[in-house]
């Protein structure tokens, strides 16, 4: 696989890339009629579960991270790799095989044992979705306008998935429906839209590490950023509606959605009224760049004064 080339499940969570050979040509609606089934009586079950690149987001994470009743930092360290997404420098995660079978952590002969809350990218294989995440720019003024509205699905068929042989037929709807991932689209898209934005902008504005780190902990350990918000300096800098301190206290889901929003803003300079600087922290901001501004000029004039003393002194010895 070149560089340039996503593997088949990051093909279907992160949409079409340079028309790979894998991905079949036919754009697909919601009613086009798919023939697939993977079921364990397959000759190649569980087979797209091993030598394969699994990037999870930061919702699969979290689910992850509750059905096995460990810290994200445990999951981190024990279940995965750092990688970067889809070809840009945002770092995030993808799951580490076993050294000794090169296959998912989670697999076994008789399947996936946390099937029930598998990563996105396992629930979207083999339809992908292009567009929904597609980047959206910024307008004069700073507001956001969504990415083309132009959605469309394909398939993914990989020579090894005896699944498209299978007789069972469905609409690309019923197929998304059977494996959940509605609720997949909606927790996921904002954190999407973010990497598409980035890699829309092309690496021509570097991102600082700084910035770098916040989106990789943002994105893969939600307790830490939970402390960032509360014990950092965070609130007594931003105005946040009162409403949601309270709701992401207690809501990871809301915690998820409030850390795009904030990783939205303060790495693209998206415009958000939830995230506006406290009006006295811009005024003391205002006062130490103007006390610097005052210190320079006066500092200029020293410069000045000093330089003409010495013309005069000059002066006076001819
Ligand atoms: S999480 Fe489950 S479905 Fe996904 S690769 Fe691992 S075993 Fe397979
Ligand atoms: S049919 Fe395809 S999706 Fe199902 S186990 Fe085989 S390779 Fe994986």
């Amino acid at each position: 696989m070149s560089k340039d080339q996503l593997s088949a499940k990051e093909q279907s969570l992160f949409g079409k890339s340079k028309n790979p050979s894998n991905i079949m040509p036919q754009k697909l609606t919601l009613n086009s009629r798919i023939k697939f089934r993977c079921h364990p009586g397959v000759s190649c079950f569980t087979a797209c579960c091993g030598g394969i690149k699994i990037v999870l987001t930061p919702y699969d994470i979290l689910i992850l991270t509750k059905r096995l009743g460990i810290p994200a930092h445990d999951f981190l360290h024990l279940y995965t790799l750092p990688t970067y997404l889809e070809q840009t420098d945002m770092p995030g995660v993808m799951i580490k095989m076993r050294e000794e079978d090169n296959k998912c952590p989670f697999v076994t002969p008789e399947g996936c044992t946390v099937y029930s809350d598998r990563p996105s990218a396992c629930r979207y294989y083999p339809v992908g979705m292009a567009d929904f995440h597609e980047a959206g720019h910024k307008e004069e003024g700073g507001g956001e306008v969504s990415g083309a509205d132009d959605k469309f699905y394909f398939v993914v068929k990989e020579d090894y998935c005896k699944g498209h042989e299978e007789d069972k037929e469905w609409t690309v709807a019923e197929w998304r429906a059977d494996q959940g991932v509605d609720l997949r689209d909606d927790m996921n898209r904002e954190w999407l839209r973010l990497v598409m934005r980035r890699k829309s902008h092309g690496q021509q504005a570097q991102l600082s590490e700084q910035a770098k780190r916040m989106f990789f902990m943002a994105s893969t350990d939600l307790s830490h950023f939970k402390r960032f918000i509360f014990e950092s300096s965070f609130l007594q800098t931003y105005d946040v509606d009162p409403e949601i301190i309270e709701k992401i206290k207690e809501d990871d889901v809301e915690l998820l959605h409030f850390s795009y929003r904030y990783l939205a803003s303060s790495l693209f300079g998206v415009q958000d009224p939830g995230f506006r600087i406290k009006e006295e922290k811009i005024q003391a901001k205002v006062s130490v760049m103007k006390q610097e501004q005052d210190e320079s000029v006066l500092q200029a004039i020293r410069q000045y004064e000093a330089l003409k003393a010495d013309m005069d002194e000059l002066k006076l010895k001819k």
